[in-house]
């Protein structure tokens, strides 16, 4: 594939990215098969990414950040994507600090964002629970003020950086009469914190290194100061004001992992022989290599079009939709064409193709379902 740099790459990038690529061959390539086992990924691997300035890319310097821009987290994003690494949760860890950076009070920046840029803190954002999800205005979960504290009780689950979270930004109701209107995101740091609680470790069907959790609240105290934005009911439009970054991301990674099953593919199929033939030389395979390479290149210009919009603020709700539904289901369909030509292999989970197949799955569920995506974007046709 083109090795050429996208339109929004500058210098800068692509030192960062050269950087980061050995970083990762270092530091988490040799790890993956062991964090797969473990089912989560080792909390000393957080430090090194934060101590190798990974995680505070447009992050002010006076908050620990590298003062650049969101094109350096895009360049960790992709350049961790295309490792095949689907367990480190750098991406809602990425969610949390611009959570904290965009509407957190001086306090909550100078108590929070360096530690989780130096990754002496993982953080997780706790909006799904048991019985809602796509629905998140309905959440049970609720905060009574008492004292100084809020006092929270409820249940999340499928939580990303569940078991590891230091910091867990709680989406809860502060006013149970309201729909949006009553909902506030509020910190909750978990060290020595009575009643918080963290349930089973999820079995999951893919993304089997990454820490997916419940989390129980159960009379947990948190002072009022630790409201995000300093004040009540803003929690659901601060959620929306940063979800197109966060369906772009998703995007982004259907591309990475699109790259890894394309070049992992072709290598198959130039190797293996049947018939006296490399499968590359069947008329088959090639016309399906050539259809992958095509979708490939589209999201390619797609997503790196979103990238730039999203880079000068410019990207709006219903086009970051069209990256998450669209890269989400064209990378199933890329990955489900390229396990097809490794025959038996392709079912094994020793191939690298197989995991890719089971961790495309969640792809069009988390981060708002496709089906919500469409929706999004529906309500634009007629405006
Ligand atoms: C691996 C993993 C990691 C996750 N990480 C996090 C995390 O870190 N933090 C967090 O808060 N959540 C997380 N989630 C939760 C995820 O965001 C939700 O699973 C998702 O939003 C869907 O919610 P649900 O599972 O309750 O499905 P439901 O909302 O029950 O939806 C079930 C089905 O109904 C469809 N549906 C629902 N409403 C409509 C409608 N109005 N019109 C048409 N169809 C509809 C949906 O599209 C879906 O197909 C994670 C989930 C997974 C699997």
């Amino acid at each position: 594939m083109a090795a050429t740099h996208p339109r929004w790459m500058n210098e800068s990038h692509i030192v960062f990215e050269d950087a980061a690529t050995k970083f990762f061959e270092a530091e988490l390539v040799p790890n993956i098969d062991k964090w797969r086992e473990a089912g989560v990924v080792d909390k000393a691997f957080w430090r090194k990414a934060g101590e190798a300035g990974l995680m505070g890319g447009s992050i002010p310097e006076e908050f620990g950040g590298a003062g650049g821009d969101l094109g350096h987290e895009v360049v960790v994003l992709r350049t961790h994507g295309r490792t095949g690494d689907s367990g480190w949760g750098y991406g809602v860890q990425n969610i949390v600090i611009h959570y904290v950076n965009s509407y957190g009070t001086d306090e909550q920046k100078k108590r929070w964002l360096p530690k989780l840029v130096m990754g002496e803190w993982v953080g997780a954002i706790a909006m799904t629970e048991p019985g809602t999800g796509s629905d998140l205005q309905s959440v049970k979960t609720y905060a009574v003020k008492d004292g100084d504290d809020y006092v929270i009780n409820g249940s999340k689950t499928f939580i990303t950086n569940g078991t590891s979270a230091d910091l867990v930004i709680v989406v809860a109701k502060t006013d149970r009469e309201q729909g949006a209107r009553g909902i506030s995101l509020i910190g909750v740091e978990t060290e020595n914190c009575p009643g918080y609680r963290v349930g089973r470790r999820l079995d999951k069907l893919g993304l089997k290194s990454q820490d997916t959790s419940e989390l129980f609240f159960e009379d947990v105290r948190t002072p009022q100061s630790y409201v995000m934005g300093g004040g009540e009911g803003q929690g659901f439009f601060q959620l929306m004001n940063q979800l197109p970054w966060e369906r772009l991301q998703i995007g982004l990674g259907s591309l990475s992992a699109s790259e890894v099953a394309f070049r992992e593919t072709l290598a198959y199929v130039k190797e293996r022989k049947a018939f006296g033939k490399r499968l590359l030389d069947f008329q088959n395979t090639q016309f399906k290599m050539a259809e992958v390479k095509t979708k490939l290149e589209v999201m390619r210009s797609f997503i790196n079009d979103c990238i730039e919009k999203c880079i000068a603020g410019e990207l709006d709700a219903p086009t970051a939709s069209m990256a998450k539904w669209w890269g989400s289901q064209t990378q199933g369909e890329i990955i489900d064409e390229c396990l097809q030509l490794f025959g038996g292999y392709g079912f094994m989970n020793e191939y690298p193709i197989a995991r890719l197949y089971a961790d495309a799955r969640v792809q069009k569920i988390y981060g708002g379902t496709n089906e919500i995506q469409k929706m999004l974007i529906a309500r634009s046709l007629d405006g």
